[in-house]
């Protein structure tokens, strides 16, 4: 918009047109003079959701979608009806479910992807194998967004909808089209900003960034590890933040009242799933010196991804120990691991 020399407040006319009234085409951004409207659709400028160009569907209700990008590659996106969105235990109320909804689901979680690929290489995730293939831009990660609350009929406003920016890729090495999205979603498309949440490997940098926004959705911390030393063997990217470095930058996002910071813990069969390492989290959470809980997901396989399943046993010894020692701690059900939908499974797999 820049190149037709509009002013800022033609170029907020257009996200409203395009994120709230959900124009499907240029012209029908009526808060523009029509001159302006056909120069710019001359110009070979369009507007519209981006497709969904295919569809899996798993025996829980969650569903995982290709998305079409602007270069034709696809992106994943996944809904899951009445998912928790990382809700249980914030104190919130948001665990409840209303009587009145007369859909399959009172609530949902969208998960969001903010890269095609990933770059940080975490062993254990899916992912990762795929290397980074590029960033997607503010509009395609909020069109995921616009597409699947489409095809759901969902509305903001009404529905209660949670987003958690926990698909592809790292959202923090994608920081300036994954904040402007966070703008659209938040403004336009009037989803709250405490219904978001945004996981990050670490990218103290851009926890940093993050920690001086007005808008923002809460933070969630892929930790993972009870130490340095193991989280270096899992996530290389310790080596160039450690621990502590993230702890030290997460401490200085202002916290909203009743806000915790999530640390997102993926159970390893043998890795990190003893309970003297549990204990090690506890003093970790407990140095951090802010309000936080502890989200474990016991880890979902993937082809040639070489770890194993924590057993049962083990999640729920490990959920007592921190819980006995005070930190809150929460287990979370993998969902749609049957169409690879859950989380470390995004890879395109399964597609024909
Ligand atoms: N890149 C960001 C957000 C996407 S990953 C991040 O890593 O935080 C979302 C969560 O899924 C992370 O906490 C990650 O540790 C976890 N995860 C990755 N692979 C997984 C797997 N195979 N099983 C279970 N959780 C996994
Ligand atoms: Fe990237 Fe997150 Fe997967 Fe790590 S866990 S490779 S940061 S998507």
């Amino acid at each position: 918009m820049a190149e037709f020399g509009l002013p800022k407040y033609r170029v907020r006319q257009l996200e409203t047109a395009m994120y709230g009234q959900k124009v499907a085409d240029i012209r029908e951004v009526t808060t523009w003079p029509k001159e302006l409207r056909e120069r710019v659709a001359a110009a070979g400028f369009c507007v519209g959701r981006p497709e969904i160009v295919e569809t899996f569907r798993s025996v829980d209700g969650t569903e995982r979608y290709l998305i079409a990008g602007n270069d034709g590659k696809t992106v994943e996106t996944v809904w899951m009806p009445e998912g928790d969105g990382g809700e249980s235990g914030d104190g919130s109320g948001e665990d409840e479910e209303s009587s009145e909804s007369k859909k399959e689901w009172s609530r949902a979680t969208i998960c969001v992807s903010s890269q095609i690929g990933c770059a940080v290489n975490c062993q254990f995730c899916l992912t990762a194998k795929l290397g980074i293939i590029r960033n997607l831009t503010a509009g395609e990660i909020a069109g995921q967004v616009a597409a699947v609350l489409k095809k759901h009929e969902a509305e903001p406003g009404r529905d209660r909808i949670n987003l958690v920016f926990m698909g592809m890729g790292e959202p923090f090495l994608n920081y300036d089209a994954f904040m402007a999205a966070v703008r659209l979603l938040a403004g336009p498309m009037e989803i709250p900003e405490s219904r978001m949440t945004v996981s990050t490997s670490g990218i103290v940098p851009g926890i940093l960034r993050f920690a001086g926004e007005k808008v923002r959705p809460k933070l969630a911390i892929s930790l993972n590890a009870p130490n340095d030393a193991v989280r270096e063997e899992i996530m290389p990217v310790t080596r160039k933040w450690s621990i502590a470095e993230v702890i030290d930058a997460v401490r200085l996002v202002p916290l909203r009242p009743r806000e915790r910071v999530t640390f997102e813990y993926v159970l390893l069969g043998g890795v990190n799933d003893r309970v003297e390492q549990a204990d090690e989290v506890v003093k970790l959470v407990r140095r951090a010196q802010f309000p936080a809980k502890v989200n474990l997901i016991a880890w979902n396989p993937g082809p040639g991804v070489p770890f194993a399943m924590p057993d049962a046993e083990g999640v729920a010894r490990f959920q007592e120990r921190l819980r006995a020692q005070g930190v809150p701690a929460f287990v979370r059900r993998p969902r749609g691991r049957d169409i690879y939908a859950a989380c470390g499974q995004l890879k395109k797999t399964g597609s024909g």
